[in-house]
């Protein structure tokens, strides 16, 4: 197999029609020797059965169903542990970032590039808020981060087989798939496009899955916040001693204790700072927790090779 393509898709119903055509077309060079893995990630409405349908009419087409819905990252990560090409392309559904780029990132490849991303430059028809989010995301991330995770790149990609099976023996649960392409190294070059806007459903990303994906990026990629704590209880020392020599000074000069005001301030202060603190400490040790349990991610109930149903396999 020379080429995959994987899609998670979660309640994208009235894309799938749209989404194969698109990809069968991106494909046709490479058509004989390519599958395109459509990832049911427990969707509560009619994917399957979309899926199913679109599998009839396109012999290229791979569909995997999760037992119930893992989330973006897992469902990507079933869909790469599927994926048996030597090279393999990653996108969304909802057509936001253009398959017709596959030819030039195969071009890419060629060049002996292991890892091709797209880098959006534009993004078209979303919200101010997402784009501000988005902006501050990548920019706090990096300086976060210890490794360099390329701005502005979402899991649009292609990469080679070596890479995939690089990023696929990482154990971790927490999974932000795109740091762990940047963290595996390999020669990799970004291509620039535009992000169309999504002309079909809703976004599957409100605001707090944003925060949720946010903090599992920083800390999966960073021991730095943990060194925020320290650094954070150096500034309220440092506060405090200011204070000090406020309250005493003012003990001095009026005679009088300075009001409840200045008390109230640094009571809510410092227990911000502890709270901040200890929230914190709470998101890694909830991540060790989860490690430990070392859970299979995901179980996939149905597969659809050839359009013949392969029932409960477990992953690896
Ligand atoms: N998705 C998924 N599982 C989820 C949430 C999202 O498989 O729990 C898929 C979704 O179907 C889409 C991709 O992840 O293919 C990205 O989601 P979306 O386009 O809604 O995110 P946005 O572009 O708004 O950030
Ligand atoms: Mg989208």
């Amino acid at each position: 197999m020379h080429l995959s393509i994987v899609v998670p898709c979660m309640n994208e119903q009235d894309v799938i029609p749209a989404l194969v055509e698109r990809l069968a077309a991106a494909i046709e060079p490479w058509e004989k020797d390519a599958e395109i893995i459509l990832v049911d990630d427990g969707s509560s409405d009619g994917t399957w059965e979309a899926i199913q349908d679109a599998c009839l009419h396109c012999a290229n087409l791979v569909g995997v169903r999760l037992s119930a819905n893992r989330g973006h990252q897992i469902a990507l990560t079933a869909g790469l542990e599927a994926a048996k090409g030597e090279r393999i392309m990653m996108l969304d559904a909802d057509l936001q970032d253009p398959p017709e780029l596959l030819s030039d990132m195969m071009l890419m490849m060629d060049r002996g590039y292991d890892v091709v991303y797209g880098r959006r430059i534009e993004r078209q028809g979303e919200t101010i808020f997402k784009r501000a989010t988005a902006y501050l995301f990548y920019r706090v991330l990096n300086t976060m981060s210890d490794v360099p995770i390329p701005r502005d790149t979402g899991d649009f990609r292609l990469v080679s087989r070596k890479t995939l099976d690089a990023v696929l023996a990482m154990p971790e649960r927490s999974r932000f798939i795109r740091g762990m392409f940047a963290w595996a190294g390999f020669r990799q070059i970004g291509i620039e496009y535009t992000r169309a806007p999504r002309t079909i459903g809703e976004t599957k990303y409100p605001f707090r899955a944003m925060m949720r994906f946010a903090i599992d990026a920083m800390t999966s990629f960073s021991t730095k916040p943990l060194k925020l704590a320290t650094r954070l209880s150096f500034a309220s020392l440092g506060i405090t001693a200011l204070m000090a020599i406020y309250v005493a000074y003012s003990l001095i000069l009026y005679q009088t204790a300075p009001g409840w005001a200045s008390v109230v301030l640094a009571i809510s202060f410092f227990s911000g700072v502890q709270l901040l603190t200890l929230g914190i400490m709470g998101e890694y040790i909830g991540r060790l927790y989860v490690e430990a349990k070392n859970r299979p991610l995901y179980f996939v109930s149905e597969e659809l090779r050839d359009a013949t149903p392969v029932t409960m396999r477990k992953s690896a």
